[in-house]
């Protein structure tokens, strides 16, 4: 029987993910990314709740523990760079793992590619769907026809303007930018401690990562102001202009930033979609539901990843149940976290020294129950990964015939 053809629109976190799940269910899936190559912009991410079992279930999460950051610990500093509190991490290797976003990404991408193809520096420029399909237009290659079309193209995604409208009807902006620069590796003394200064509007954080420390810069902007993702001039002088009279290492990192040749700037984007599929078009990741700031962005695509294929392995032939399934599922997930973004930009950027002094109040109370949650969770860290069905599973995935596969 011929394999159900699926593509995916993105490589990023949630596009891989899921094309490994569908090979594995019977599907061709097919991959198509912008970029010509994976994109290695970014910082960290926190794979953690319902993506463990999905990272378990995909046998990557001893790869993703050797890749894990260093961070152990955060400290806070006042505007003049003096040590306000530090705070235990909870990343316990078992409930929760930090990686780069690219470590994450390359990961996924070497899981799925012996089954997806891969379509690097392309894209889509038109869906028309009937009830048997979709056919695709690509700027590169020829057209093609699919029986299912994925948008996992990000916050701003392209299929989601296609299909559903104009980006402006379900992307919203928090005011807040995210920029982030490699720093060389003596740039941290400490390499399990992360140092996080906040003046108001702006926050500065050195990250040690794995091997190559960041710098990471989060700040408020007018929401007016034009965001062009191709214009590296723009970003760098946005950013020098935020930092100009930071103090710390502000002049440092922002001299990295300027000397790079593709620094990483994005507006934080949160995304809501009122329904996630249209016909035989589905949304996921970011694409459907962004959760900016909250850094569990990766974590809600690799969940959906695995939501989504399973819910169309337990539907053959109907799809449209199979997305309403997958939906509700996530979310179950996703909504309680996109209510959350708002309150936590305006507590963890704050736009006044009053609102400092409340950010470092909430830090010290989390603090203490963070205390709590690394003692209990410390047992886990060299045990054995934990297994069960995903908080947000309903039914075991099909047995994998070729068994699981980080090498692959
Ligand atoms: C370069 C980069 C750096 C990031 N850094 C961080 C970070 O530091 N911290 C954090 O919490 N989150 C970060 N994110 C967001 C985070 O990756 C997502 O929240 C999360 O992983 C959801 O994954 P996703 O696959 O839905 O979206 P993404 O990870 O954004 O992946 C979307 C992919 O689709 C591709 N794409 C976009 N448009 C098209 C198109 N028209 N055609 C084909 N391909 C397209 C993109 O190039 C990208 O590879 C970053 C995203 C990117 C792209």
């Amino acid at each position: 029987m011929k394999k159900p053809e699926v593509l995916i629109v993105g490589a990023g976190i949630a596009g891989p993910a899921l094309a490994y799940w569908l090979s594995r269910n019977g599907y061709r899936p097919t991959v198509v990314e912008h970029a010509r190559q994976l994109r290695s912009g970014g910082s960290a991410v926190v794979v953690k709740g319902p993506a463990i079992p999905a990272a378990e279930g995909m046998g990557i999460l001893p790869r993703l523990r050797e890749l894990a950051t260093r961070a152990r610990s955060l400290t806070l500093l006042d505007p003049g760079g003096r040590r306000v509190l530090r705070l235990p991490l909870t990343s316990d290797g078992a409930s929760t793992v930090e990686v780069t976003r690219a470590d994450l990404s390359e990961v996924l991408h070497r899981s799925a590619q012996a089954e997806a193809e891969f379509l690097f520096d392309d894209t889509v420029t038109a869906l028309d769907q009937d009830e048997g399909g979709v056919d695709v237009t690509f700027r590169r290659s020829a057209p093609r026809r699919f029986d299912l079309v994925v948008g996992a193209d990000g916050a701003h995604s392209t299929v989601r303007r296609l299909v559903f409208g104009p980006e402006r009807l379900f992307a919203g902006d928090l005011g807040l930018y995210g920029a982030t620069v490699p720093l060389g590796p003596d740039a941290v003394e400490d390499p399990t401690e992360m140092t996080m200064l906040t003046v108001p509007n702006r926050m500065l954080v050195l990250h040690p990562s794995r091997t190559t420390p960041l710098a990471i810069f989060t700040f408020r902007a007018a929401r007016s102001a034009p965001h062009d993702r191709k214009n590296v001039g723009l970003h760098k002088q946005t950013v020098a202009d935020a930092y100009a009279d930071v103090r710390w290492r502000a002049p440092e990192f922002v001299t990295a930033y300027l000397d790079h040749p593709a620094p990483f700037l994005d507006p934080l984007t949160t995304v809501r979609v009122p329904s996630w599929s249209l016909g035989r078009v589905v949304l996921l990741g970011d694409a459907a539901a962004a959760t900016a700031l909250l850094g569990d962005g990766s974590s809600m695509a690799m969940a959906g990843a695995y939501a989504l294929a399973e819910e169309l392995a337990a539907r053959p032939g109907d799809h449209a149940r199979a997305f309403a399934a997958y939906e509700s599922r996530l979310r179950r997930e996703v909504g309680p976290r996109q209510r959350r973004v708002g309150p936590l930009s305006r507590l963890m950027v704050p736009r006044t020294r009053p609102g400092l002094a409340v950010r470092n109040t909430v830090g010290r109370a989390v603090g203490r129950t963070n205390r709590t949650a690394s003692r209990e969770a410390a047992p886990r860290w060299t045990g054995p990964a934990p297994t069960g069905p995903s908080p947000c599973s309903r039914r075991p995935l099909p047995p994998d015939p070729g068994g699981a596969g980080a090498g692959r």
